[in-house]
């Protein structure tokens, strides 16, 4: 008897092996080409092997403050796509970069890229780098897409539990889809892990976050085009497993001609880069003597 069992046994075991091998081999033949090998490791359950981090750049100083920007999309992720066939991932990193500078030349603060190339990043890792520096603002950049050609400007949204509007929704839907590939929620998390996700500390990052937001539409005016409704609240996934201040800017509508021109020439950039630069100065400056009082 007790032999009998034993078989049933192995041969549960061998069957449990061979089934995980099957769907491993089935994954591998189900990845696109293109994809990069990241992909599967970021599939893996808790536990799986993170990515690296960036270089932070600026003031060798470490208790400067410190700015996460992250460049939407990338690799096998475009985005959204413009009519002149823009691909909103080299346009985002072009916006990170034009940042980057902007802060570096100003010498106050630190900053690291969740990207500074092609590559492909799931929504979790982009906040995860944030939090793994002990960032003290994460600032993701997008590019927005209408099928209304009437659609301009730039928008500054900070997370909310639920979007402020529709339109805010379907925005936040659509960009929080990049986390599926091949129909593996890759970063996702339930609805209800989310609610707990969403802590009464967060809700003190909500009010930082809007502070931020705030900043970018007072330093950006003159600068920025802004939309006619440009501060926003959405269920972004790249904002919400946070706790620190993040706000994700859609820095104009690719879809638009007038914008389209805009994010293309990089004399806009550049001002685009310096008023949110200042925004994140001066933002960063107030956070950090509020934090240094008793
Ligand atoms: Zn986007």
């Amino acid at each position: 008897m007790r032999g009998r069992v034993l078989i049933w046994v192995v041969l549960g075991v061998a069957l449990a092996v061979m089934t995980a091998a099957a769907i491993l081999v089935a994954l591998s033949f189900a990845k696109p080409a293109g994809i990069p090998a990241n992909v599967i490791r970021i599939a893996l359950p808790s536990g799986a092997a993170q990515i690296g981090l960036p270089r932070i750049d600026g003031p060798a100083d470490a208790s400067r403050p410190l700015v996460v920007i992250d460049a939407g999309h990338g690799g096998h992720d475009p985005g959204a796509s413009g009519q002149r066939g823009q691909r909103e991932k080299a346009i985002t990193l072009t916006l990170a970069l034009a940042l980057r500078d902007a802060l570096l030349a100003d010498g106050r603060v630190r900053v690291a890229l969740t990207r500074d190339n092609d590559r492909f990043l799931a929504l979790e890792e982009r906040s995860g780098i944030a939090r793994r520096l002990k960032a003290d603002l994460f600032l993701s950049i997008h590019a927005d897409a209408s099928e209304s050609p009437d659609a301009t400007g730039a928008t500054v949204y900070t997370l909310s539990d639920r979007g402020s509007d529709a339109i805010a929704d379907a925005v936040a839907r659509r960009e929080n889809k990049a986390d599926t590939v091949n129909g593996v929620e890759l970063g996702g998390k339930s609805d209800s892990v989310t609610a707990i996700l969403v802590s009464l500390s967060q809700r003190e990052m909500r009010e930082r976050s809007k502070a931020f937001a705030a900043l970018v539409l007072r330093e950006g005016q003159g600068k920025v085009r802004f939309h006619t409704d440009p501060e926003r609240e959405a269920a972004f996934v790249v904002l919400k497993s946070l706790d620190l201040p993040s706000a994700l800017i859609e820095a104009g509508y690719i879809s638009s001609p007038d914008d389209a021109s805009a994010l293309a020439n990089p004399g806009w950039r550049k001002d685009f880069a310096g008023a949110v630069a200042s925004a994140i100065e001066i933002y960063l400056a107030r956070t950090n003597v509020a934090s240094a009082l008793p």
